[in-house]
C-alpha cells in the first residue's frame, strides 16, 4: 500500500499548479455562507450553521483560562506534530477505545481543526488520478479536497427507505446498497471517506455496515479516512463504532477528531488524526511544510479538558454522556416544533444535524422564485428565510452536481442551540402555523 503513497520528501516542480484547484467553487460552504448572510439581513433565526450557540462546559473554559495565565512558555511554539501532553492524552484515551497501543509520537498528529486533518490527509495520500469513494450526502469539503489533491471523486449514495404515511423517518433508514458500494471499488481506488455520525443526515453506521466497508477496503487495499468528529453525539441508545477498531483496519485507517465538536468549542480549531505510522508519516510531511504548528494554548486547553473527562468517563458525570442527553432533548423539541408546520424531519441517530423532507411543499408550491436550474431546496430556504424568518441549509449542497436535482427536497437543521434560540424558533413557527389556517 505504502508504495503508492506520497514520498515523505516529494520533489516540488516549480510552477506546478493543480488543474483542479478551482473545483467545488459553486458550493456555499459548510455553514451555507450565502444563507447566513441573508439571515442576518432578514433578522431570521439561524438554525442552519453547525455550531453551538451556548458556552463550552466550565471545565473546558477554565482549562483555556489556565492555559493563558499559567506557564508563559505556552505562548511559544511547541512540538510541530502536537503539544506533548495533548498527544499523550489522545493516545491513552483513544488507545483504550480503539484497542490499540497508540504511540503519542508516531500515531497522533494535532491539526488546525478536523478541517486541517482532512486537508492534510488528502494532500498526503491522494495522488493525481487516484479515486476516492465519497458517500453521499457528504460533508461538503470532501469533494473539493479530493480534487485539489488531483484525485477523482467517486460517489455512492445512501438510499432513504420510504416510510409509511405518518411515520417519522429515521437516519437509520438511509442505507448503502452493498452491491453498488462494491461496484465503486476499482484498481484506482486509493481511499474511502467515511463520516459517522454523518453530517448532514445524522446517520450512525452500524457495526454490520462498517464491517462491509472494512472488508471492501481490505479486499482492494484501500485507505479509510474516518471522520468521527461527532462520535460523542449519539442518541436513543445507538452506539458509535470506530472503523479503526475492527480487525485489520487500524493499519489502513486514519481516524479524525475535533475538539470543537467534542467540547462545544468550534472556534478553538484543535483537531487530530490517529493512525499507523506508515500513513501518519506522510501527513507529518505535509503538516511540517504547510501549517507546521498549531496554537499551543488551545492544545493545552484541550489536553486538560480530556484529562478532566478521563476522570469521569463511563460515569453519569461524564460530559460525553451528559452533553448528548441534553442535545437529544433539544433535538426532540426542534423536531416536534417543525412538524407543526408540515416539515417532515428525519430523526438523526447522531451528530448536530437532521434533515427535513419538504416534498409536500414542493408539490404544493413548485414555482418558488429563483433560477430555473436552481435546486428546489435552495429556493425553499430563501423563501423560508424571507417569509418565515427561519434559516436552514439546502441538502442538495451535500451532493455531487448530477445528484443535486434528485435530492432537492430536504433541508438541514442544526440543533445544538440554546433555550432562547428554541424559543425564538417557536415564535416564528407559531406565526407560520397561523398563516396555514384557511
Ligand atoms: N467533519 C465534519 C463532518 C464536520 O461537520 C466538520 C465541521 N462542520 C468538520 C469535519 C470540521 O471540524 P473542525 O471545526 O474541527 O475543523
Amino acid at each position: 500500500m505504502t508504495g503508492r503513497l506520497l514520498d515523505p520528501t516529494p520533489p516540488l516542480r516549480p510552477g506546478e499548479v493543480k488543474s483542479h484547484a478551482k473545483a467545488g467553487q459553486s458550493r456555499s460552504g459548510p455553514g451555507g455562507v450565502e444563507f447566513v448572510k441573508m439571515a442576518s439581513e432578514c433578522d431570521a433565526v439561524n438554525l442552519g450553521q453547525g455550531f453551538p450557540d451556548f458556552p463550552p462546559p466550565d471545565f473546558a473554559v477554565e482549562a483555556f483560562q489556565h492555559a493563558l495565565s499559567s506557564d508563559f512558555m505556552l505562548n511559544q511554539y511547541t512540538r510541530a506534530f502536537g503539544y506533548p501532553p495533548l498527544t499523550k492524552i489522545l493516545a491513552s484515551f483513544f488507545g483504550k477505545l480503539l484497542g490499540q497501543e497508540i504511540d503519542p509520537l508516531k500515531n497522533v498528529l494535532v491539526t488546525v481543526g478536523a478541517y486541517g486533518a482532512l486537508f492534510t490527509a488528502f494532500q498526503a495520500l491522494v495522488e493525481e488520478g487516484d479515486e476516492v469513494i465519497i458517500i453521499e450526502p457528504f460533508f461538503d469539503c470532501y469533494e473539493p479536497m479530493t480534487l485539489m489533491a488531483g484525485g477523482h471523486p467517486v460517489f455512492v449514495t445512501l438510499k432513504p427507505d420510504p416510510t409509511r404515511d405518518g411515520e417519522l423517518d429515521s437516519s437509520s433508514n438511509w442505507q448503502l446498497d452493498p452491491t453498488e458500494l462494491a461496484s465503486k471499488f476499482t484498481s484506482h481506488t486509493k481511499a474511502l471517506i467515511l463520516n459517522t455520525p454523518n453530517n448532514p443526515v445524522g446517520k450512525v453506521f452500524s457495526k454490520a455496515e462498517l464491517e462491509l466497508v472494512a472488508s471492501l477496503c481490505q479486499q482492494h487495499d484501500v485507505i479509510c479516512i474516518a471522520d468521527e468528529v461527532y462520535q460523542w453525539l449519539v442518541y436513543d441508545g445507538y452506539q458509535h463504532v470506530s472503523i479503526a477498531s475492527l480487525p485489520g483496519m487500524w493499519e489502513r485507517t486514519l481516524t479524525i477528531g475535533s475538539a470543537g465538536k467534542t467540547f462545544s468549542a468550534t472556534g478553538w480549531k484543535v483537531g487530530w488524526v490517529l493512525g499507523p505510522d506508515s500513513l501518519v508519516k506522510h501527513l507529518r510531511t505535509v503538516h511540517q511544510n504547510s501549517i507546521y504548528h498549531c496554537p499551543t494554548q488551545g492544545q493545552a486547553a484541550v489536553a486538560q479538558s480530556f484529562e478532566h473527562e478521563q476522570l469521569h468517563f463511563g460515569q453519569p458525570s461524564s460530559y460525553f454522556a451528559r452533553f448528548p442527553q441534553a442535545m437529544q432533548r433539544t433535538r426532540d423539541h426542534m423536531i416536534r416544533s417543525l412538524q407543526s408546520v408540515g416539515l417532515k424531519p428525519v430523526v438523526p441517530q447522531g451528530s448536530y444535524f437532521f434533515v427535513a423532507d419538504i416534498s409536500d411543499f414542493k408539490s404544493k408550491m413548485p414555482d418558488l422564485p429563483g433560477d430555473v436550474d436552481e435546486p428546489y431546496d435552495r429556493r425553499f430556504v430563501k423563501w423560508m428565510i424571507k417569509t418565515k424568518g427561519l434559516v436552514a441549509i439546502p441538502v442538495s449542497t451535500f451532493y455531487s452536481v448530477p445528484h443535486r436535482k434528485i435530492f432537492d427536497h430536504y433541508i438541514r437543521f442544526c440543533f445544538v442551540k440554546d433555550e432562547s434560540t428554541l424559543q425564538a424558533m417557536d415564535e416564528k413557527l407559531q406565526k407560520w402555523k397561523k398563516e396555514l389556517r384557511p
